[in-house]
């Protein structure tokens, strides 16, 4: 297995029914196809997306027990940047079975995200970093978007797999926020909240499109001093630069 998305099988089934709840399942097809179909710059100085939301497919071409939960994205030593401005929850230890590595948190309003104002928070989780890589971020720390907050490695630091930053994406009702809680199962920490709505992460890089401009989502490049500080949404979580 090598989409080493790294929760638990409990949370895995768990979150399977939720994938399936909150997406039209194109009959077991991978989402990939369609409307999220990512749209590249060209010449792009950095990893794509190397397993789509909702692939059923792995990396190593077996099935996945259950569909992908985020996305997989990155080459080794890509820079991880905060997607949208956004606050710093949390950075934790995950011990898996194959090694450990370290997960982030981020939460983003409406507001940080420039998107019309409702009663819901955005979770960003980013799975698969190496401490050594996360600058000492403080929890309850505003980071802005482009902020570097991790390096694409392999994860656990083995190079038997692929390198990959996961990131999975989160919608909760601002009411049921302070109903999230903190598991730790055999050394494998995780939070949970049942009214979190799992959403594809590349939704959120299509916000500064257009209705109808093309068939995919094309992905802004962060471009420090040029994006907007209005930018609606995510721009891709990768310092991709210039080429
Ligand atoms: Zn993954």
């Amino acid at each position: 297995v090598t989409c080493l998305w790294g929760k638990s099988a409990r949370r895995a089934a768990q979150i399977g029914v939720l994938a399936l709840a909150a997406l039209a399942w194109p009959g077991g097809a991978s989402a990939g196809a369609g409307a999220h179909t990512p749209l590249y710059p060209a010449g792009m100085a950095c990893g794509k997306i190397s397993s789509p939301f909702g692939d059923l497919r792995d990396l190593d071409g077996s099935r996945r027990k259950a569909p992908h939960t985020g996305i997989d994205l990155g080459n080794h030593g890509d820079v991880v940047i905060a997607p949208a401005r956004g606050t710093l929850v949390a950075i934790w230890a995950v011990h898996h079975p194959w090694g450990r590595d370290w997960n982030l948190l981020m939460r983003h309003t409406t507001q940080d995200l420039n998107l019309p104002t409702r009663p819901v928070v955005y979770y960003s989780e980013f799975d698969h970093l190496q401490r050594k890589d996360i600058p000492p971020f403080e929890p309850g720390q505003t980071l802005a978007q482009g902020t570097p907050i991790g390096i694409v490695r392999h994860p656990a630091n083995a190079p038997r797999f692929r390198a990959e930053v996961h990131l999975e994406v989160y919608e909760i009702p601002l009411q049921d926020l302070s109903d999230t809680t903190w598991h730790n199962d055999h050394g494998f920490r995780y939070w949970w909240n049942d009214a979190a709505k799992l959403i594809d992460p590349l939704t959120m890089m299509g916000h500064h499109m257009t209705q109808g401009q093309g068939k995919g989502v094309a992905p802004a490049m962060f471009q420090p001093g040029k994006t907007r500080p209005d930018f609606p949404g995510f721009v891709y979580p990768l310092a991709c630069g210039e080429t």
